[in-house]
């Protein structure tokens, strides 16, 4: 994993030079994806560029309360850009099929990331692995470029930083990330009601899911993992599971090194990691065709539950022993 490699002047310029730009996320958004990319947005609309931003199949309906969400476009088939901006993506696949038009449609591409997975496509990187949230570096980035931060700009980016940090409780929260949450309250970002409205709320559904989820439960020498089936899904009437609630849970069991779960999809599984510090499951994720952070990482591979468990957990006992020594 490579470190970071940010290149704000060339960044500024591009964007200076640039009058249609796209700006993308990654699929199965989280609150970062949003916020990053509307907080992005709106700095541009800023500066009167003519922006797109995209994602597909667009805004969960639980991130609808961020400004502007509504601006936020399920795909792009025409048009030509200037630029491509990236946001928390770490590689272009992640960005689906806006991702994909984008590459073949805009003069130039910026990558502006936090995943020390990242690929470093692209032609312009900002990607800093240290920044807590994408939302920090393109916070970095209004700084640098000295745009105004409007209270919309504030109030998604803060919304990115509390999502991604889970309300500054992981060990990446830094003193720097406590800053710039402050420079974003006096800007006008709500504290209390993003938090009410991202960590501090669940539907019932998904506590019936979760009821169905806990059964699962598996604890042996370090690994707890846990399956999401189509059927568990089918019971709570629930398409998807968005959040990644119940491996954060998962991995806070005292005896647990590394958490798993398994969200099982019609014809592929995809896989959330969380790992307790001096377990990298980054690395893991990675080698598995996925990507994130040390402590935090997913992965979708084809295929049966049965055959996804049947390699990822091998694979995840031999990360457990190499972050004993072993
Ligand atoms: P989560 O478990 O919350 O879905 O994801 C945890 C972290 O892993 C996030 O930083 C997310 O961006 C990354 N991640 C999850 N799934 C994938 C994937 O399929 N590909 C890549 N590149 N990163 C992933
Ligand atoms: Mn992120």
């Amino acid at each position: 994993m490579l470190p970071a490699e940010a290149n704000w002047q060339a960044a500024a310029d591009a964007i200076a030079d640039a009058q249609t730009v796209l700006v993308a996320s990654h699929v199965s958004p989280d609150g970062d994806a949003i916020g990053s990319l509307l907080g992005i947005a709106g700095a541009l609309r800023g500066l009167s560029k003519i922006v797109t931003a995209a994602i597909d199949e667009g805004v969960p309906d639980e991130l609808a309360f961020l400004p502007n969400s509504q601006t936020i476009l399920p795909k792009v088939t025409r048009g030509e850009f200037d630029l491509m901006i990236a946001l928390d993506a770490s590689d272009i696949e992640r960005i689906g099929s806006v991702g994909k038009y984008g590459l073949a449609h805009s003069r130039r591409v910026i990558n502006l990331d936090h995943h020390p997975t990242n690929t470093r496509f692209g032609d312009i990187l900002l990607v800093m692995p240290e920044a807590v949230a994408a939302a920090e570096v393109v916070f970095d980035l209004l700084q640098y470029a000295g745009w105004q931060l409007s209270r919309d700009v504030a109030f998604n980016l803060l919304a990115g930083l509390v999502t991604d940090t889970q309300g500054f409780r992981i060990p990446a929260t830094s003193s720097r990330c406590l800053e710039i949450a402050q420079a974003l309250m006096e800007a006008g970002a709500p504290l209390s009601e993003i938090m009410a409205r991202t960590l501090n709320r669940r539907s019932f559904a998904e506590v019936t899911l979760w009821q169905n989820a806990l059964q699962s439960v598996q604890l042996q020498d370090g690994l707890i993992s846990a399956a999401i089936t189509q059927s568990d899904l089918e019971q709570a009437s629930l398409h998807k599971m968005t959040d990644g609630g119940l491996v954060n849970y998962l991995v806070d069991v005292d005896a647990a090194k590394v958490a798993v779960v398994f969200k099982e999809l019609p014809t592929a599984v995809e896989i959330s990691f969380r790992a307790k510090p001096g377990y990298d499951v980054g690395r893991l994720a990675l080698a598995l065709g996925g990507g994130g952070h040390v402590l935090a990482a997913g992965c979708t591979l084809a295929g049966s539950l049965q055959q996804a468990q049947e390699l990822v957990l091998a694979l995840t006992r031999k990360t457990i022993d190499a972050g004993e020594g072993g």
